[in-house]
């Protein structure tokens, strides 16, 4: 663990994305604390180039091959190593660094995570679709590597921050709030007309595309259930969601005195980052700082579940078990992915998630192969899935 004084050194997987920027920013405001061992990207070489060079990277990966000569041209001369290809991201991840940012989107960050799993790390979890795609068997890589996973996902943060984990007898429940998305008030006809621009515009949160998505039709918040289940040991029916369209509140944890404790910030994933980047210590952000005067209130509702069907479901996979989170995951990366190309409809993401859950209900899954191929077998059932043309 890093002394005070002593700098860190620090990979970021995805760190051209938006949670990876977030991070490279925090670390480019504290250049004396922090040694950069990697980056990685999967196709955006300028920008990965560009931060490795700021920061003074040892080592750049991409994930698409097609654009190595891009990145190679772009480091000559500077002496940071780069590679191209799947192999080159797990080798960002096990090149030692002792703390690592999990930023990539999506369950291609899987094989990278674990990487930095396995070799005991200090990982920073924002991809959530690992945890709930591996879940148990994430999990248990974990207590046998002895790695220290630190949630980065705003809600899971903020629990983690309150969570007597001493005494975990204590906690009655978890309380998850979600801002709603975009279309939280919309009518149904406006939902089902959405294009990707409308779903993508978060009312508070700037984010990726898939995580935008995500939160339009909650789904990221069934997600963020199972990540909970995982990270926290608590069963789905001590996980409760509450709407909070301010996104104040990141969560609470409710005590089995009737305490309930809460994070509370502005909304800008620079805070939570920065608990794990400086983990176990603070380190200062430039967020924009909380007046709870002007906010003036505070809201809070049950979720709506006609609008958001794909709470449900992440729910019954939760209880299902087995593959189905798995299937859950890949199906409505699949269906997200079809959604932002145009070629379904908002509505669908849900239903081809669903379709594909009845289609491969009762499988199970012992073993890390076993996940990639559930995985494997959702996204090739949610394209055959497809039914309706964009805007249907
Ligand atoms: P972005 O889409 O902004 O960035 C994703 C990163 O992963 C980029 O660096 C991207 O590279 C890389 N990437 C994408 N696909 C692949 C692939 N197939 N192989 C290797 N690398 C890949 O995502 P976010 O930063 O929004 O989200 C990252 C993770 O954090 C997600 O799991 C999300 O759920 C979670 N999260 C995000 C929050 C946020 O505020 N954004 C909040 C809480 C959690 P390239 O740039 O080249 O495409």
């Amino acid at each position: 663990m890093v002394a005070a004084g002593a700098s860190r050194a620090v990979t970021v997987l995805g760190s051209t994305g938006s949670v990876g920027c977030s991070t490279i920013d925090l670390i480019e405001r504290e250049p004396e604390r922090f040694e950069v061992v990697a980056v990685t990207a999967n196709t955006n070489a300028g920008l990965l180039a560009d931060q490795a060079r700021r920061v003074g990277a040892g080592f750049a990966a991409i994930a698409d091959p097609a654009q190595y000569r891009t990145l190679s041209d772009a480091l000559g001369g500077t002496g940071i190593e780069c590679a191209a290809g799947a192999g080159a991201l797990v080798e960002a991840a096990e090149r030692q660094a002792e703390w690592v940012m999990a930023g990539i989107v999506g369950a291609a960050g899987l094989a990278p995570t674990l990487a930095a799993v396995r070799r005991g790390a200090i990982v920073a979890l924002a991809n959530k679709e690992c945890l709930v795609c591996a879940g148990s068997l994430f999990i248990r890589e974990v207590a046998a590597s002895g790695a220290t996973l630190l949630p980065v996902d705003s809600e899971h943060n903020a629990i983690y921050q309150v969570f007597a984990s001493a005494a975990p007898e204590t906690v009655e429940k978890i309380i998850l709030t979600a801002s709603g998305g975009p279309f939280r008030t919309a009518s149904m006809n406006r939902i089902a007309g959405a294009t990707p621009e409308q779903a993508v515009a978060h009312p508070n949160w700037d984010m990726g595309a898939k995580i935008s998505v995500d939160s339009a039709t909650m789904m990221n918040k069934g997600l963020e259930l199972i990540e909970a289940h995982h990270l926290f040991g608590l069963p789905g029916e001590r996980i409760e969601i509450v709407v909070h369209p301010q996104s104040i509140v990141h969560s609470m944890v409710a005590y089995i005195d009737g305490s309930v404790l809460a994070q509370l910030g502005t909304p800008d994933m620079r805070i939570p980052i920065s608990y794990a980047l400086a983990w176990p210590q603070r380190m200062s952000t430039p967020s924009e700082r909380l007046d709870l005067c002007t906010i003036a209130r505070l809201d809070f509702e049950a979720p709506d579940p006609v609008r958001f069907p794909a709470l449900r479901l992440a729910r019954e996979a939760l209880g299902a078990g087995g593959a189905a989170p798995t299937v859950l995951n890949a199906a409505n990366e699949e269906a997200v992915g079809q959604f932002l190309a145009g070629r379904i409809g908002f509505l669908e993401i849900a239903r081809i998630v669903e379709a594909v859950l009845e289609e491969m209900a009762g499988l199970g899954i012992s073993t890390l192969d076993d996940v990639r191929e559930a995985d494997r077998a959702a996204r090739m059932h949610a394209r055959a899935a497809r039914t309706a043309p964009a805007g249907g």
